[in-house]
């Protein structure tokens, strides 16, 4: 099949590869000329674990190509997938401007009857939406699909390869047909591709990453919990994990969610709720103890100073999660923020969003140390943010030789409290008694 897809960021970029690997022929358009530009000189502009030989082979074979003209885009495609940013709006709810942007785009340049897909996570409505505001230009039919994305940065082209399940939104069952044959590829092990109405559809991805964000919250209040009456929440974790029906996933304490989605989604749907005068207070709940998670550390690293002025921490990790470059909502971002509030100096190591602190000029407040080590130099503590692999066995004797005091601050739980002590440290951690 003839794809587009617009929209060249996590999402588009990992779609369109993976829908070439599967024997499509894919057009990722972008308006970022610079984005396209690197992608045409195999330069790939985001950190993705598999994606970049995927990329190159596909692109070598001539089933992926990469193009800024969205007028020939959509031309010479019969699906059209648009995977665009929707942003949180100054009030919370999702910026559509980007895809309704991109819809009118189609109306007006469009010759022959498409399938348009949001892949972007829309609001409830947005389907019929998009639909409305092409045939506002046009009136040659369209078909518009919901088909939310469920792959998780860091893994997403796994994800997108061996997806839990595919969710499609159409009315249309011949539609449906169709997009179902482009996922078959995916599917082989038997996963389900779950075919439902567009609302529904769209309403999915929010539930979804919903109940993933409350989880993450349910956690870390309780670990605040296990704080106050001295309980371990790491056994806590252990406990209640074995059971099936709760699961281990997503039941880390740490310091909050971040990044480009749970963020926004959690923000968008309670919106949605208010707009149908229905307030979310399990969600609205969900947020605000993970705003507050994300200052979690700095009261610790307060007490434990007292005179925080002219002190300097080292932080490891900036990304939201391990295996990615993505800051956006990054934990990170708050505990900088708060830090340099206080007078603090901050030395930093990422290993791979350190051209993105750069993006985010965070070199001008902060030092960026290319080794993680350099950043322990001269620091009067270590704060972990981000549980990158290389960060979970370290040389503690060295962290002690290079920090002027041997304190850590570990926002992630990813040492054990009785053998930080033992090796001399003072370890605080979240929710988990000192030994
Ligand atoms: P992104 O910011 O990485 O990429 C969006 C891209 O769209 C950018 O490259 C931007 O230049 C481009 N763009 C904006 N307006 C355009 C236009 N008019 N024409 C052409 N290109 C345009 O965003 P993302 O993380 O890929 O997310 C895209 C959507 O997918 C969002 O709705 C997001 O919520 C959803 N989503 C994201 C993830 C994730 O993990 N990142 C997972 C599932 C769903």
């Amino acid at each position: 099949m003839n794809i587009a897809v617009i929209g060249t960021g996590y999402v588009g970029l990992v779609a369109g590869t993976c829908f070439a690997e599967s024997g499509n022929n894919v057009i990722c358009m972008d308006n970022d000329k610079n984005k396209i530009d690197n992608l045409k000189n195999g330069i790939i502009p985001i950190y993705e674990p598999g994606l970049e030989p995927l990329i190159i082979r596909n692109v070598k074979n001539k089933n992926l190509h990469f193009s800024t003209d969205i007028k020939k885009t959509i031309k010479n495609s019969e699906i059209i997938f648009i995977a665009v940013g929707t942003p949180p709006d100054e009030d919370g709810s999702a910026d559509l401007s980007y895809v309704l942007e991109v819809a009118n785009s189609i109306g007006k340049y469009m010759e022959k009857p498409k399938i348009v897909v949001d892949k972007s996570t829309v609001p409830v409505g947005t389907a019929a939406l998009v639909k409305k505001t092409i045939q506002k230009q046009t009136d040659i039919p369209v078909q518009v699909v919901s088909n939310p994305e469920f792959l998780k940065e860091g893994a997403a082209v796994d994800d997108f390869m061996y997806p839990d399940r595919v969710v499609i939104g159409t009315s249309d069952p011949e539609v449906g047909e169709t997009m179902k044959k482009l996922y078959e590829p995916f599917v082989r092990t038997g996963n389900p591709i779950h075919i439902m109405d567009e609302i529904s559809a769209e309403m999915t991805k929010y539930a979804a990453n919903a109940l993933l964000a409350t989880k993450i919250s349910f956690i870390n209040e309780m670990a605040r919990l296990c704080e106050l009456v001295g309980a371990d929440i790491e056994s806590i974790r252990l406990g209640i994990g074995s059971d099936k029906r709760i699961g281990y996933s997503f039941i880390f304490p740490g310091v909050g969610y971040g990044g480009s989605c749970f963020p926004k989604d959690v923000k968008a749907i309670i919106k949605t709720a208010q707009k149908n005068n229905f307030p979310m207070r399990i969600l609205e709940s969900v947020e605000q103890v993970n705003e507050e998670q994300k200052k979690h550390l700095i009261p610790k690293i307060k007490n434990h100073f007292k005179n925080l002025k002219g002190k300097t921490v080292a932080i490891w990790g900036l990304s939201f999660k391990p295996k990615t470059d993505d800051m956006r909502e990054a934990p990170s971002r708050v505990m900088i923020k708060e830090l340099n509030k206080l007078g603090v100096k901050i030395q930093a190591h990422d290993p791979v969003a350190m051209e993105e602190a750069k993006r985010l000029q965070l070199d001008k407040k902060i030092t960026l140390c290319d080794d993680n080590y350099k950043a322990l130099k001269g620091a009067d503590c270590l704060v972990i943010v981000t549980e990158w692999l290389e960060y979970r066995k370290p040389d503690f004797d060295k962290i002690k030789k290079l920090l002027k005091h041997p304190v850590i601050f570990d926002g992630r739980n990813i040492y054990n409290p009785k053998n930080m002590k033992e090796l001399g440290f003072e370890y605080y951690c979240i929710g988990r008694p000192k030994k």
